[in-house]
This record gives structure tokens, sequence and C-alpha cells, in this order.
């Protein structure tokens, strides 16, 4: 690989002083803890991934990463998206395996923040408060967020107007304010080494929205049936999660049946745009590693980057970059500033994250010509890992529904 992190710090969006030393300290422990390993990990076996992966998570306290969602009186940032977004868009650009499992643990820990919220911080005294002090002490807990299930990803997501989704994870109340848990969770980011997973389940399949509810679930009372072979993000283990009648105390229920929906949307609208960002640094380390290819090539008499094609072709990749950093700072800037966040926002950052990382790997593997078929190059991984950001945290088409009918409902 070619590229050196240049794009990471000369940047579009005009990141503040404070934004830009925190930058180049997430870039600094990226270039010692990922970088080194994002190669070897891409091909290595699921022991060393899982093991490895844990690891670098957990190295990642060195800077108190995890805990940049944690409110400041408890020992975090106080930073729900435009702090773990820029983190992202650098561990992204190393490898966006890392960067996602990293956001797992964030997309895990939502749930809790979003309940002390509504619950006035009693969620946040029980949880968040021994997270940061288990990340200040350098032994962070891996967290993981758990709602897709074999017959409902999309419907996990959104609802189709009309439609009844139909979920298998079933909650089913048992004593003073607990449940017993039954059911399975499918393409679970970080659950084969996750020591906490957020569950969102129903206590009736009937009336699966009214009675929606999300509770903490601990390492040893779910089985990891499965750990996926992925085509990308290699580095991230994924797994299938199964729940055998798993008692669970009213202490870790996080929120009243019914609200279960709402805490999912607004887990969401957080996430998204974040996610948006593992896009926009595919997106900047492939134009990097298109130009540094095509100033060193020489074809036609010339560097290729000469050539009035390949410079459109970096053109594009420059356009690509410049709107999704404006766009996922922006939004992730907007983020902070509302309760609730507007989901529709969040999800123009994704699917613009999401497709400029896409077009820009395509992109980059055709500068490279023949040798960017090839896997020495590396560049073929960044099309790899791109493919997902279209994919999970919601398919782009059902973000872009998501925001085409929430502006078509203010217009109509
Ligand atoms: C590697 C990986 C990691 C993941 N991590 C997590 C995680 O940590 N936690 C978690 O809970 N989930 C996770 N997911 C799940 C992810 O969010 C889902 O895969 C995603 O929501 C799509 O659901 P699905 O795979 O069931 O596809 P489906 O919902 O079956 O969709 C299939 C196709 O149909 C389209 N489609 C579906 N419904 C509609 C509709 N109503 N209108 C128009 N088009 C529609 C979709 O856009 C897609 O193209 C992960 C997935 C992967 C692959």
């Amino acid at each position: 690989m070619l590229a050196k992190g240049i794009l990471l710090e000369e940047t579009f969006y005009p990141h503040d002083h404070e934004t830009r030393l925190f930058r180049k300290t997430v870039k600094e422990w990226a270039e010692k803890y990922v970088a080194p390993v994002s190669q070897m990990l891409d091909r290595a076996s699921e022991e060393t991934v899982l093991e490895e992966t844990r690891r670098i998570v957990k190295k990642s306290s060195e800077i108190r990463l995890l805990s940049l969602i944690v409110p400041e009186d408890l020992g975090g940032a106080g930073s729900l998206t435009y702090m773990g977004a820029n983190s992202l868009e650098i561990i992204s650009y190393y490898d966006a395996g890392i960067a996602t499992s990293i956001g797992a643990v964030w997309l895990g820990l939502l749930p809790v923040f979003i309940a002390g919220v509504l619950d006035g911080g009693v969620s946040w005294q029980r949880w968040l408060s021994p997270f940061a002090a288990s990340d200040e002490q350098g032994d962070p807990q891996i967290w993981a967020f758990a709602i897709t299930e074999p017959t409902a990803g999309s419907d996990y997501e959104r609802i189709e107007p009309g439609s009844k989704p139909e979920y298998v994870t079933v909650a089913k109340p048992e004593g003073d304010g607990g449940y017993r848990l039954t059911g399975r969770k499918i393409f679970i980011s970080n659950g084969p080494i996750a020591d906490y997973v957020t569950v969102f389940a129903v206590e009736d399949k009937e009336r699966p929205l009214e009675t929606m509810t999300c509770m903490v679930v601990e390492k040893g009372e779910f089985k990891v049936e499965t750990v996926y072979d992925k085509m990308g993000h290699r580095s991230s283990p994924t797994g299938e999660l199964v729940f055998e009648d798993v008692s669970i105390p009213k202490e870790r229920v996080l929120c009243p049946p019914g609200t279960g929906w709402e805490v999912a949307e607004i887990t969401l609208s957080y996430s998204r745009a974040p996610v948006g960002a593992i896009g926009l640094g595919i997106a900047k380390r492939s134009l990097e590693e298109a130009i540094f290819y095509a100033k060193t090539r020489l074809q036609g008499g010339k560097p290729i980057v000469e050539h009035q094609t390949i410079k459109m072709k970096i053109a594009g990749m420059i356009e690509r970059v410049a709107v999704a950093e404006h766009t996922i700072y922006n939004v992730t800037r907007i983020l902070e500033e509302k309760f609730p966040p507007p989901i529709e926002d969040s999800s123009i950052a994704k699917v613009v994250g999401a497709d400029a990382a896409v077009h820009n790997a395509i992109e980059a593997i055709q500068v490279f010509g023949g040798i960017g078929y090839m896997r020495e190059t590396g560049v073929e991984k960044l099309l790899r890992d791109a493919k997902l950001i279209q994919i999970y945290e919601g398919t782009n088409e059902i973000n872009r529904l998501t925001f085409t009918e929430g502006l078509l409902g203010r217009l109509l």
C-alpha cells in the first residue's frame, strides 16, 4: 500500500483545532496498533481474529476511545457522534473491520445511553459508570448490539406501512419486571467477543411494536452458534447468537414494553452517520492509493496521472470524498445538538459515505489496472470492505426510504 494518511490531516471539512489534535492522536494510535496487522487479519484464522481484534479494541483504552459517548460527569467525553465519526473515519482508513468493531461497542452502549435519558440517569449509573471505569483501568468491556433476526433484517430497521413484521426473539415476563428470553439474532458485530449485548425482543409476537423491549444480556448467557466467514471486514468478528430460556432480572431491562422501537430508532439515528464515516475512511484511502500509484506508473510515455481519463477518475473520487466529509461532519454536529436526533439526516450521511466508499474503491482498482485485481496491492480489500457499508445499519435502500418518506411527508 502506498498511502500515507495525508487526507486524514488535510481535510475538506474545517475541523476546529481541538478536533485536529484529537484526530492526530487517533491517527497515531491506528498507525501503531491497526495498520501493522490489517493485511494479516484479512487472511488470518478465526481464532487469531477473535483474539487479536479483542486485544486491539481493548488497546483503544490507551486513548479512552470507547468512552467517547459516556457523559463527561461519568468519565467520558460526552460526544455521541462527532468525535466517534472522526475516530471511525481514521481507523477505517487503516482497517475498516477494526473500525466496525469499535463502532459496535458504541452501538451496544447507545440503548443504555438512551434508556438513561428516558429514566432520569438510572441506566447511566448502572452501566455507563462501570463501563467508563473499565476503560480507565485499561480493560474495557466489549459490547454488541442485536436486533437483526433470521426473519427480520430490514423489518427491524423500518416498518413497511401496513406490514406486520415477524420477530422470533421473545421475552416472556417473569417475576417483578424481569423476563425469560428465547430466540436468536444473526449477523451481530462483536457477538463472538462481547461481554455484554443489548438485545431487542417482543413480549407478544402478535403485537410486536406495542410489546417491544430491550435488555442487557451477559457473556455466558448466550451461545455463539456461528462465526461468519465474510467477504470483507474480516478483522471484525460477526456472530449468530442464540438465547435459550435466559433469565433476565429487571435491573437488566432497559426500557418498558412498547418503548423498544423508540430506543432502536434513536440508536440508529445516532449510529448511521458515524457508519458513513467508516465509508469515508475507505473512500479516502482509495483516493490516496490511486493518486500515488498514478504518479509513478508510466504508460504512453508519461505517468498515467497525466492522462486526462485518469485525472477525471481522480476528480470523481475527490468529489465523493469532499461531499461525504462535509455531509457526515455537518450531520454529526446536528445530531449532537438535538434529542431525539433527526434520523433522516443521519440516514443521508450513511448513504453518502457508503456509496463514496464503493465507488472510490472500484475506481482505485481501475486506476491500478491488472495489479489492482491482485491481493498484493491491498486495493481489492478496500472494495470488499466497502460493500458492507451499503448493507448494514439498514441497507442503503432502507435509509433512502427513511429520508425520502420523511421529506415527502412534510411536503405533501
Ligand atoms: C457483516 C454484518 C454485520 C452486521 N452487524 C450487525 C449488528 O451488529 N447488529 C445487528 O443487529 N445487525 C447487524 N447486521 C445486520 C444488518 O443490519 C442487516 O443485514 C441489514 O439490515 C439487512 O437485513 P437483511 O440482511 O435481513 O436483508 P433483507 O432485509 O432481507 O433485505 C434484502 C434486500 O431487500 C431490500 N429490502 C428489504 N426490505 C425492503 C423494503 N421494505 N423496501 C425496499 N427494499 C427492501 C434490501 O434493501 C436488500 O437489498 C450486520 C450485517 C452484516 C452483513
